[in-house]
């Protein structure tokens, strides 16, 4: 017996992606963007002074709350920085969840929510995810029946990659009467035909907040950097109040303001895993396997009905060298989940599906 609360020696944790030392691997199951930081980034890195590590950070990031208001047409009072998109996603608990309230989700959809929840002591609230992977439209009714404080949506939706349009979004919103926290991890990759953009939403609702992270778009999962933008009256106590003192280092400030400042960059990679995207897709498809429209940096592979199938291929690639993601679930066991990578990685992969296929 530990000394822990009763609800943490009950819970699991959160399993995260597996994370091989190794750099033979080729691996495709944690969504990273597979194209290194831009050059920009690295400069700053490297002319970061003696000076700011011995000092404290700007508390509230301001230089890169500056720079995220004008990429975004917003007022640095609508953004709060973050270690990283995960911290603003307990956050959000914390700060406008009452304990033992419940949240709501969409299942499937990022398995850290629940794991969060049971933290906090909150039960979820869940509505299946419809056949299309689609928002189901009973879902503000039965979160604001149930007294929901937070309703967390990704989108695009993870681990489907489907795109729900602004007006969706912007419906779930007037809808709902708890908070909407729309976590935009893969939004950088959303093709710019769509005209994709909920920036515009902020300041027309005072209960919406969207997540950023530079951990996708901006190749920084190492960097442990997010942010949230949102009505004023929402970021506001998450700022002044919930959050840490401190929650974004020196290092890691300097280094997303020169993400931003050069994302144009970053863009670039954006539109080759968006060209990766197309040319998989039909390459699976051309397997056999089904796969719905992504708008993001991985697909969702469905490999037959057998549901030993999906299981047995991800392990059969694993000692080949190549990491896919499983996810034990009835809507997802029998799929994989690939992360896009190089198009050479892309069509390494290909070649070994193609033998598995093949017997
Ligand atoms: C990656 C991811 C995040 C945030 O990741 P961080 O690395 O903590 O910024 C949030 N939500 C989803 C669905 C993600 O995939």
């Amino acid at each position: 017996m530990g000394y822990e609360r009763d609800a943490i020696a009950r819970m699991n944790g959160y399993e995260p992606g597996k994370q091989p030392q190794s750099r033979e691997i080729i691996k495709l199951n944690t969504n990273e963007n597979p194209f290194t930081p831009c050059q920009g980034v690295m400069a700053a890195l490297h002319q970061i002074e003696a000076d700011s590590l011995r000092r404290y950070p700007s508390p509230m990031a301001d230089a890169f709350r500056e720079i995220a208001a004008k990429v975004h047409h917003i007022t640095p009072d609508n953004i709060v920085a973050v270690n990283g998109g995960d911290e603003l996603l307990r956050l959000m608990l914390t700060t406008f969840v009452d304990p033992g309230k419940p949240i709501g989700i969409i299942d499937p959809s990022y398995s850290l929510y629940p794991v969060l929840a049971e933290i906090h002591g909150s039960p979820v609230v869940r509505v299946e995810a419809n056949p299309n992977w689609s928002i189901p439209s009973n879902l503000a009714r039965t979160m604001n029946q149930a007294s929901v404080q937070v309703t967390f949506v990704v989108n695009p939706h993870a681990p489907s990659g489907c795109l729900a349009s602004v007006d969706t979004i912007a419906a779930l919103a007037s809808e709902l009467s708890g908070v909407l926290l729309v976590d935009e991890a893969y939004v950088d990759f959303v093709d710019p035909e769509m005209h994709h953009d909920l920036t515009m939403l902020v300041n027309r609702f005072d209960n919406l907040i969207l997540l950023r992270t530079l951990s996708k778009g901006y190749s920084l999962a190492g960097l442990r950097f997010g942010y949230g933008l949102g009505a004023q009256s929402l970021i506001q106590p998450i700022r002044t109040k919930t959050a840490d003192s401190y929650p974004t280092d020196a290092v890691a400030q300097t280094l997303a303001y020169a993400a931003l400042e050069h994302r144009n960059e970053a863009a670039k990679t954006w539109q080759l895993v968006r060209e990766e995207r197309t040319t998989l897709c039909q390459a699976l498809c051309d397997l056999g396997f089904s796969v719905p429209t992504s708008q993001s940096n991985f697909l969702l592979c469905g490999v037959g009905a057998d549901a030993t199938r999906a299981k047995s291929i991800q392990e059969t690639l694993e000692k080949r060298g190549f990491f896919v993601r499983y996810f034990d679930h009835p809507r997802l066991c029998d799929k994989l989940r690939i992360s896009l990578g190089t198009p050479e990685q892309n069509q390494r992969l290909l070649k070994e599906l193609r033998e598995i296929v093949k017997g």
